[in-house]
């Protein structure tokens, strides 16, 4: 009975501790001790005490430290009977026993648990420091990626080399070279005898270059020379020499020789031959690799160069960016021409001494047929022109690419590429300078139809000068500055008289025509540093910068009096018209912008009211 209570204590507390997580040890350690004691009360098998207790008391410990609190005050209650029975004395000392043997055990379990915790810590210290790693592994670029690619590919020296060695060996030579050609002149480029290989200019091994044909060829008699067209260290007998082909063009001359007599026969000559083969499949791979190396690194300049062309909004900006990609595109030194009316401005980037500002013309130099033409000129060499190759300073020039820079159907702008070295820009960096071009003038149309617009929005259309909302702006600004430095400003307002009549007798694109010359004779007769605008129909406003009344008088009477001596021409009419003036000017008659306004304008009424045709100055209304 007591056995079935404790069994299913047991198994409820199991089922206890599986629900509740964190009580699973806990209750794991008091089922296990319920069923050990439930088991001696049925068998009555008092000595599994020594096995049971250790047992419990270690798997509670290595659980936890609680589950062993729990099982040191759960002996005194199963045991409780044996306490209180002197004749049991020996349950005592068992229990004694119990505690000292757990305490032992339990230190080690304790001292396991640590160092399982301390494993548990450099695992994780390992696993984070290993993600560091991970994070801050040096990702490869793509560049990187592409080169080591590439270099992984070709290992063009060490293959030759190789080859050589292997050439050497099979027909027993004491060296195996390889010659290179410049265009003129061979050099040895690499040998399996060493180093020392000096060529001579003429010889055995230049009848091959010439004539495409392999040598066999003793020295014969015995100790007679022969003439390899190169020495070396060591004495040479015999000798095989073959060219080095990509189709049909020699750029080499492979050779084999011996210090022995008569050491190679014709049988040697294909297996030579195989060799040169394999060198100049592997020479073109390495020329091949460099190109490709050559151009992504050009295509990733030119992606970085155009992305900032494609930006730039103001032309002075851009021009200097184009400058600069083209000088990181071309490696020589560049100037640019941009067309400002008739003349061309010069920029000139950082590699080119400073030169001069602006050129007015490009006659008899190349870049007259890149501006009639509207195509790239590239000479490689200008130095023995007669002429002027260029129109501006070009000391020491040879090759010269000029590019057009076009809006539109226009040449806007000549870009020109320098370098100091003959045939100094290849295909490939011209068909790269093209494309940067054909970007810049993209970004260039850009900006100009943006200034276009700008300018659309601040000036007025029939006459070309500012706007009435453009002025305001200018008044308000210049009025401020001239507060701030006490300079005298003044401004006259101008109003056609009798305006309506032209319009009336001759119609209204006479009157347009009428509007748009008294426009220009008011720009021609003030000062540059004055500021015209059509303020309204037929009324004109002239803002005078550092100008008190008495010079705003002389500035008014002199744009009257023009007007007033214009014979206009109008639709076939000859007509004449005048104006009245109002001027009003700061410190002497206002406070603000708005009052110099007011008040000029009064004046003007006045001038009106007064006959017209005259100037009016506000101070002399009082
Ligand atoms: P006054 O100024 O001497 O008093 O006489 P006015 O006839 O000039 O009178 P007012 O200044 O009031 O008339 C302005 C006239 O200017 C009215 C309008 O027909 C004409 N006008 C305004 N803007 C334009 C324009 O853009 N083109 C043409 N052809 N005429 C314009
Ligand atoms: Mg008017
Ligand atoms: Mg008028």
């Amino acid at each position: 009975m007591l056995f079935s209570i404790l069994f299913i204590l047991f198994i409820s507390s199991v089922l206890y501790g599986f629900l509740r997580d964190s009580g699973v040890p806990l209750l794991l350690v008091f089922g296990a001790e319920v069923l050990f004691e439930a088991f001696f009360q049925v068998k009555g098998q008092g000595w599994l005490h020594l096995v049971q207790v250790p047992v419990t008391a270690a798997a509670a410990l290595f659980l936890n430290v609680e589950s062993f609190a729990v099982l040191l005050v759960m002996q005194p209650l199963l045991h409780g009977r044996e306490f209180f029975s002197p004749a049991r004395m020996d349950a005592v000392v068992f229990l004694g026993l119990v505690c000292l043997t757990s305490l032992p055990v339990g230190l080690y379990m304790y001292r396991l648990k640590e160092r399982m915790k301390d494993y548990d810590r450099s695992f994780q210290e390992l696993q984070s420091r290993a993600k560091e790693l991970a994070d801050n592994a040096p990702s490869f670029t793509d560049d990187t990626l592409v080169s080591r690619y590439l270099s992984d590919l070709i290992e063009a020296e060490d293959d030759i080399r190789g080859l050589l060695g292997i050439a050497e060996r099979a027909i027993v030579a004491d060296a195996v070279s390889l010659f290179m050609s410049d265009g003129s002149e061979l050099s040895c480029r690499l040998s399996s005898g060493g180093t020392g290989v000096v060529t001579r200019g003429d010889g055995l091994i230049y009848t091959v270059y010439r004539s495409k044909n392999p040598v066999l060829h003793y020295a014969d008699p015995p100790g007679r020379d022969i003439r390899p067209g190169y020495s070396r260290d060591g004495e040479i007998a015999t000798l095989i020499a073959v060219p080095v082909m990509e189709e049909s063009t020699v750029f080499g001359v492979l050779s084999a020789d011996s210090s022995r007599y008569r050491a190679f026969d014709q049988q040697d000559i294909p297996l030579m031959e195989l060799v040169a083969r394999e060198t100049a499949k592997t020479l073109k791979r390495q020329r091949v690799y460099s190109q490709i190396q050559l151009s992504y690194n050009s295509l990733r300049i030119l992606h970085e160069e155009s992305a900032p062309l494609a930006r730039a909004l103001e032309l002075s900006a851009l021009c200097n960016r184009i400058v600069e990609s083209a000088e990181r595109v071309s490696g020589g030194s560049v100037v640019f021409l941009l067309k400002k009316g008739r003349s061309y401005e010069l920029l000139a980037g950082g590699s080119r001494p400073p030169l001069e500002k602006k050129v007015s013309s490009l006659k008899g130099t190349l870049l007259e047929m890149v501006q009639a033409n509207k195509d790239p000129v590239y000479h490689p060499d200008v130095s023995a022109f007669k002429t002027r190759a260029l129109p501006f300073h070009s000391r020491g020039v040879k090759s010269v690419l000029a590019l057009p820079v076009m809006h539109g159907q226009k040449v806007k702008g000549i870009l020109t590429i320098l370098s100091d070295r003959k045939n100094a820009f290849n295909a490939m960096q011209i068909n790269l300078l093209e494309i940067l071009v054909n970007q810049a003038s993209v970004s260039i149309s850009n900006v100009l139809l943006h200034e276009e617009i700008k300018e659309m929005a601040f000036t007025d259309g029939l006459t070309g000068l500012f706007n009435h909302r453009c002025f305001k702006e200018k008044l308000a600004e210049e009025f401020r500055r001239s507060e701030r430095f006490n300079d005298a400003l003044s401004l006259m307002l101008t109003d056609i008289d009798h305006f309506k009549k032209v319009n009336d007798t001759y119609g209204h694109p006479a009157g347009d025509a009428v509007l748009r010359d008294v426009a220009a004779l008011i720009s021609r007769a003030v000062r540059g540093v004055d500021v015209p605008a059509r303020y309204g129909g037929e009324e004109f406003a002239v803002l005078m910068l550092k100008t008190d009344t008495r010079g705003a008088w002389k500035i008014a009477e002199r744009v009257r009096k023009a007007i007033k001596a214009h014979e206009f021409r109008a639709e076939g009419h000859l007509l004449k018209v005048t104006v009245s003036v109002g001027i009003a000017s700061y410190p002497a008659d206002v406070t603000s912008g708005d009052e110099l306004l007011e008040r000029a304008d009064e004046a003007l009424y006045s001038a009106k009211r007064r006959g017209r045709d005259r100037t009016v100055l506000y101070g002399d209304l009082k």
